[in-house]
């Protein structure tokens, strides 16, 4: 197992990279919704869009039986596309019934979507006015997560940006740490009480679980990503004052301890601090591992552009698990949210930002890794050309983050290569 400490060499991020433009096969941002609706426990997502748009939250999702889900498609007719008639008075119309049918909800979110931006829907305005119809018992905010030109991580990006702006203001002496991107609760909870173990807080998380208690910032307020695709959110919170801590995600053991040792060096929380309370999960982490490592060393992984997660995975079975890196493509490659990662990927890496899928495609027959990480609109094809494939999406479902899910990621990359094997026996 390795044991080297991430590089800070935040200056080190001259990786040449190849840039294309070309058909994309991604998911639209609509996607966030599935995980999103999950986390802020009384927000209610309404898309505002097509029966396509409802049908691919709707099988993305699956269907609640037993409750009713906190997602719907107001659902734009021909007459509405056709200008023929006013759709604010028939989305004012749906928004009342219901939030007169679900008192429960607190936050309303109008998903913006690619026929509603088609038809310059200003939902924007649409939010403004609800908002001061329903004063008091809901806030209405709205985000587009529309297909064109993005991919499907950044829904959430969008989402969280809407939020920012609504942040109550915190008195600037009192100095709380933000972490921002959405994360199952339980791995909420994990760092929350690493956090507490340093010493460093007051912690608070954006999104929270619920609508009151979304997380106050003050000028200078420093906030850590915990997700590489939170570009948006971020320059909104710099807007605000709010500082960023520039370090690699945490993904994995190295990641984990670079990213806690960011907020570290902030609050006062020492190096032999750090290590003490790090101790344990380092060493449990450390041996889960392992158990995946004989997997994946020597194994060649490539990336295709879909969730913008991609520097960062591909980094730590690189470094972790040993992997050897093929192609890694991302959509789009802000350098300077992975600055913290990219001098951590061997030189002679092959980074390429957007989409050109059929040469890709290409490449990566040419290349015939040993696993593609991909979309699930490519994977199925690659199975059947015999390439063992992951699906990125599954990526954002799971647990992943922090020590204590470093094995289940790297368990994540480990079982398509050990099906191929109980295959072949
Ligand atoms: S928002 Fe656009 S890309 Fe997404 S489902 Fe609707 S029509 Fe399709």
């Amino acid at each position: 197992m390795q044991e080297h400490v991430l590089q800070q060499d935040l200056a080190c991020d001259d990786l040449p990279v190849l840039r294309e433009r070309g058909q994309r096969e991604v998911f639209c941002g609509l996607t966030g919704i599935i995980w999103l609706h999950r986390k802020i426990q009384d927000a209610f997502f309404l898309v505002v869009g097509s029966r396509t748009c409802a049908h691919l939250i709707q099988s993305a999702a699956g269907v609640m039986i037993f409750a009713e889900p906190r997602f719907g498609t107001a659902i734009l007719q021909d007459r509405d596309l056709a200008g023929m008639a006013d759709c604010n008075d028939e989305l004012d119309r749906i928004a009342g019934e219901l939030l007169a049918r679900r008192p429960d909800i607190r936050t309303l979110f109008l998903v913006g979507s690619c026929p509603s931006e088609v038809i310059k829907l200003d939902l924007a305005k649409a939010a403004e006015r609800l908002t001061a119809a329903h004063a008091g018992r809901v806030r209405v905010l709205s985000y587009s997560g529309s297909g064109i030109e993005t991919t499907f991580t950044q829904g959430e990006d969008q989402c969280l940006k809407a939020l920012v702006e609504h942040l109550p203001e915190e008195p600037a002496a009192a100095h709380s740490l933000l972490v921002v991107g959405s994360l199952p609760d339980i791995v909420e909870d994990q760092f929350q009480r690493q956090f507490d173990a340093m010493d460093v807080g007051p912690v608070r998380f954006l999104p929270a679980r619920q609508s009151s208690q979304m997380p106050p910032i003050a000028p200078g307020t420093p906030f850590l990503l915990a997700q590489p695709f939170l570009g948006e959110t971020a320059r909104a919170l710099e807007a605000r004052g709010a500082r960023h801590l520039p370090a690699p995600y945490p993904f994995g053991v190295e990641g984990t301890l670079a990213w806690l040792r960011a907020a570290a060096q902030v609050f006062g929380c020492t190096e032999e601090r750090l290590a003490q309370v790090t101790e344990a999960p380092v060493r449990r982490a450390r041996q889960a591992l392992a158990r995946y490592r004989s997997t994946l060393e020597g194994q060649r992984v490539s990336f295709l552009p879909d969730s913008q997660l991609e520097i960062p995975l591909a980094r730590f079975l690189h470094r972790e698990c040993g992997m050897a890196l093929g192609e890694v493509g991302v959509p789009f490659l802000d350098r300077r949210l992975l600055a913290g990662e990219l001098p951590q990927l061997p030189r002679d890496v092959r980074l390429v930002e957007g989409q050109h899928v059929d040469e890709q495609l290409d490449r990566v027959r040419a290349d015939r890794p040993d696993l593609t990480v991909c979309g699930l609109g490519l994977a199925n094809p690659l199975e059947a050309e015999g390439l063992r494939t992951k699906w990125s999406i599954e990526l954002v479902f799971s647990p992943v983050h922090g020590f204590d899910q470093a094995a289940d990621l790297a368990e994540l990359f480990a079982r398509p290569l050990l099906r191929k094997e109980r295959l072949a026996v």
